[in-house]
């Protein structure tokens, strides 16, 4: 996994992209089948009036789907045949089809490869602590934002998932958890994707999954990550919900933000701290940043203490998360010291600071890292010559 060190200390040298991935046809947002998940409580109520059935039904098939975890509506079977003929006819309970799980950690983490109605391939995560199981969900395919050490990146973006797409990949989650004997008790928005360039799917999605009728997943065990999308900052202080807010930092200044979150060009670093100032104000609540740890660019001390400086007296945490490395990048993870030493430096300087080690290394948990793969298997196979 490692790559050459004497790439990653010049950044100005342009990164050579990954071989392209196949350009899977997209179907027009009118053509993608609308599921079950897409739909709230009281749109369900309101499709089952217009089809002639008691609403009260909504909420049998809501226990089934979200308390039951039900698989298929063959298994409600306290629900009238034709009813269920007519919801397997009209509104499909997933819209994702699982290709593969792969687990790592002892099988602690699991990681399964989805494919949408439209051939996409979404990645979702599965991470089993011995007090909680969390589940990372993708909300993109792709990722318009581009950032130098991402994966998901690398294509830029295909569309946007719905939130019946992203409901889907809890749900299936919450079936392995329970299959291992446990609850899914927690959610990041931590996929791949950037949750706030699909803003109004994502507070779709919460809100399903927040209906106490439902799954009832509260919004505190909920957290969003972004790379600095400001007006959303602001729009989501304003939401009902007790969301917690991640902001992927990675950088003191706006020079190294830069080359390493091009967001940064449109939301600076100022005005990014602004906005999270505000979001404190408002809602009360912590900020966590990331800050993805590479190797000679932005792990040194003089860094580390630009970092407290800049941070300092904000309600927040530094979560330091070691890079990744993707194979096609030419950043490299920095050895555990400096991981240490760069997590002291803050503390130190008055900064709460966890190292955070990402899950799943050999099973490429990292976000957009087995699709990516599995896009260039895909696209091998495709170019594949067809013999007989
Ligand atoms: N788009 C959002 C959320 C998805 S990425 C965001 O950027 O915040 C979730 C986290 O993983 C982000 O902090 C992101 O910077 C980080 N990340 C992406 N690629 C990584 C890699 N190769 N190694 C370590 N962290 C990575
Ligand atoms: Fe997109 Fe987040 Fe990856 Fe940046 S780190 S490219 S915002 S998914």
């Amino acid at each position: 996994m490692e790559t050459p060190a004497a790439e990653a200390r010049n950044m100005e040298t342009p990164v050579s992209a990954a071989p392209p991935v196949t350009a899977r046809r997209i179907a027009p947002r009118s053509a993608r089948p609308v599921g079950l998940y897409d739909l709230t409580l009281p749109e369900l109520e309101a499709r089952l009036r217009n089809w002639g059935a008691a609403p009260y039904r909504a909420r049998q098939i809501w226990n089934w789907v979200y308390v039951q975890l039900a698989p298929d509506y063959a298994a409600m079977t306290n629900l009238p045949k034709d009813l269920r003929a007519t919801l397997t006819a009209q509104l499909p309970l997933s819209t994702l089809r699982p290709l593969r799980e792969l687990t790592a950690d002892a099988g602690e983490t699991v990681k399964t490869l989805y494919q949408t109605a439209d051939g996409q391939l979404v990645e979702t995560v599965l991470m089993l602590y011995p007090d909680r199981a969390t589940v990372c969900v993708s909300c993109q395919v792709g990722c318009a934002v581009g950032c130098a050490f991402c994966a998901t990146g690398l294509g830029g973006l295909t569309r946007n998932l719905t939130a019946g797409e992203m409901v889907s990949q809890v749900i299936g989650a919450a079936r392995q958890a329970r299959e291992r004997g446990r609850a899914l008790t927690n959610l990041v928005m931590m996929g791949m994707g950037e949750p706030f360039h699909n803003y109004d799917a994502t507070m779709r999605m919460i809100g399903i999954l927040h209906d106490p009728a439902g799954l009832n997943m509260g919004a505190r065990r909920i957290t969003i990550s972004t790379s600095g999308v400001v007006p959303k900052i602001d729009a989501l202080a304003e939401e009902p919900y007790q969301l917690n807010l991640a902001v992927s930092l990675h950088a003191p200044n706006d020079a190294l933000r830069d080359r390493l979150a091009p967001i940064n060009r449109r939301y600076p670093i100022r005005e990014l701290l602004a906005a999270c100032q505000r979001f404190i104000g408002r809602t009360g609540r912590r900020i966590s940043f990331e800050y993805a740890l590479m190797k000679g660019i932005n792990d040194d001390d003089a860094t580390a203490r630009e970092l407290a400086d800049l941070l300092r007296g904000m309600l927040c945490h530094v979560n330091i998360i070691p890079l990744n490395p993707v194979d096609v990048l030419p950043f490299e993870r920095p050895e555990a010291a400096g991981i240490e030493r760069f997590a002291a430096t803050l503390r130190q300087a008055g900064i709460p600071a966890t190292v955070r080690y990402s899950r799943g290394l050999e099973i490429d948990a990292a976000c957009g890292q087995l699709r990516a793969k599995s896009e260039a298997l895909a696209a091998e196979a495709d170019a594949a010559p067809i013999s007989g």
